[in-house]
């Protein structure tokens, strides 16, 4: 049984969203980034000891009380910096058949070189990886914010060895 008591520390929760993801999703906005990114739209999320703190139990439960809820985003401030607290909830997550995706402002590459990321990594369906790059702005992505970014089929990353492989959601317009 995954050690559902873990604590994360979080900025918040949107408890049904169809923005976040494919279908409607639950949101969770992890506490904490070390990226900075200038024009990140959430800079309150960077201080680590901001937010509050839950238990995944917690979380779970808020999650598993929605039945029209089927999938699960981890979203930020950097959600790999908590991986190891992430990981009984996505644990538990997946074998009651939620899909999971996250968002990083790490790439792939940089992620699967650290263990307890890349144990999440094993979890997910799709990871939306990168820094978010004013430059490269553009409001007409879905589910990204820079062009830089990827959407990644993680199935068919894993499968091909960890080389990424992009989601037919990433070519596709926000509208
Ligand atoms: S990785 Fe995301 S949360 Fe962190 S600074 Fe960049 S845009 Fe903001």
């Amino acid at each position: 049984m995954p050690a559902l008591d873990q604590i994360l520390r979080i900025a918040g929760v949107i408890e049904e969203s169809i923005v976040d993801g494919p279908g409607l999703r639950f949101v969770l906005f992890v506490q904490g980034c070390p990226i900075h990114c200038p024009g990140c739209q959430n800079p309150q999320t960077w201080d680590s000891a901001g937010g509050k703190a839950v238990t995944c139990k917690a979380v779970l439960d808020k999650i598993t009380q929605d039945p029209l809820v089927h999938g699960v985003t981890f979203s930020g401030g950097e959600p790999f910096e908590q991986a190891q607290a992430l990981l009984p909830l996505a644990q538990e997550l997946k074998s009651r058949g939620y899909h999971l995706m996250a968002f990083s402002g790490h790439t792939l590459e940089q992620l699967i070189r650290r263990e307890e990321c890349r144990s999440l990594l094993e979890l997910l369906d799709i990871l939306v990886d990168g820094p978010f790059i004013e430059a490269q702005k553009s409001l007409d992505l879905r589910f990204r914010g820079s062009k830089n970014q990827r959407i990644l089929d993680m199935k068919a990353t894993r499968a091909a060895g960890w080389k990424p492989v992009l989601d037919e959601l990433h070519d596709r317009a926000e509208r």
